[in-house]
C-alpha cells in the first residue's frame, strides 16, 4: 500500500518555506513603507523650496520698507524746503510740488506690492502649514506600519526557523523509493505531487481517467496525471 500523505506533508513544508521567504523578501508592507518614505522625501524637498521662496520674499518685504522710508524722508526734505521759505521761486515751488506729488505716488506704488508681497508670504505659510502636517501623518504611518513589519518579519523567522526540524522528522518516515522519484520530477516542477479532487488533478485541474482513478484509490502503484505529469495523491 503506497502512502503518499508523508510526501504530501513535505511538499506543504517545502511551498510553505518558498511563501514565507518570499514574503520575507518582499512585502505588501515594504512596499507601502518605502512608498511612504519616498513621498515624505518629497514633501521635504517642497517644503525647502517653499522656505526658500518665504526668506526671500520676506527680504523683499524689509527692501520695501526702507525704500518707503527713504521716499518719506526725501517728501519731509521737500516739504520743509518749501514751507521754511528756503524756495520763494513759483516755478521753483511748483516743481517741487510736482517732485513731492512724484514721490507720493511712489510710495503709494511701493505700498501696493508690499501689500501684495504679504498676501504671497501668507499663501506660501499656508502651503508649508499643510506640506508639514501631511509629513507628519505620514511619518505617523511610517512609524506604526514599521512596527507591524517588524512583528511580522519576526513571526515569518520564527515559522520559518520550525520547518528543518519538521522537515526532517517526515523524511525519516518518507517511503525511500517514491522520494528518489519525487526528488527527480521536482528538477522541473516545484510541487509534482498533486493532489486529486472530485476525479481531478489539482495540480493542472484536467479529470482523471476512470482507470487511472480506480488504481490510484486501490493504492497498489504509484499514478501519474496523463496531463501534466505529477504524481497523484488521493486522501481516503
Ligand atoms: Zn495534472
Amino acid at each position: 500500500m503506497i502512502d503518499l500523505k508523508t510526501l504530501w506533508e513535505i511538499q506543504a513544508l517545502d511551498l510553505e518555506r518558498r511563501s514565507l521567504e518570499g514574503s520575507l523578501q518582499e512585502g505588501d508592507l515594504a512596499r507601502k513603507l518605502r512608498a511612504l518614505k519616498n513621498g515624505i522625501e518629497e514633501n521635504r524637498a517642497e517644503f525647502n523650496g517653499l522656505k526658500e521662496e518665504y526668506s526671500g520674499q520676506k527680504k523683499e518685504l524689509k527692501k520695501r520698507e526702507m525704500d518707503i522710508a527713504n521716499l518719506e524722508e526725501k517728501i519731509r526734505f521737500l516739504g520743509n524746503k518749501l514751507y521754511d521759505g528756503t524756495i520763494t521761486n513759483v516755478k521753483e515751488i511748483a516743481n517741487t510740488d510736482r517732485k513731492m506729488e512724484n514721490l507720493r505716488e511712489e510710495v503709494k506704488r511701493t505700498e501696493d506690492l508690499m501689500l501684495a508681497i504679504m498676501e504671497k508670504l501668507e499663501e506660501l505659510r499656508r502651503k508649508m502649514e499643510s506640506l508639514s502636517s501631511e509629513m507628519e501623518n505620514k511619518a505617523t504611518q511610517y512609524r506604526r506600519l514599521h512596527g507591524t513589519y517588524l512583528g511580522n518579519q519576526q513571526n515569518i523567522r520564527k515559522m520559518l526557523a520550525r520547518i528543518p526540524l519538521a522537515r526532517q522528522k517526515l523524511l525519516d518516515v518518507v517511503d525511500k523509493e517514491t522520494w528518489k522519484k519525487y526528488v527527480e520530477m521536482k528538477k522541473k516542477l516545484i510541487d509534482p505531487l498533486a493532489r486529486v479532487e472530485k476525479g481531478a488533478c489539482m495540480g493542472c485541474r484536467v479529470g482523471i481517467p476512470f482507470n487511472d482513478l480506480r488504481t490510484l484509490k486501490l493504492g497498489e502503484c504509484l499514478v501519474y496525471c496523463q496531463n501534466c505529469g505529477r504524481m497523484l495523491f488521493w486522501e481516503k
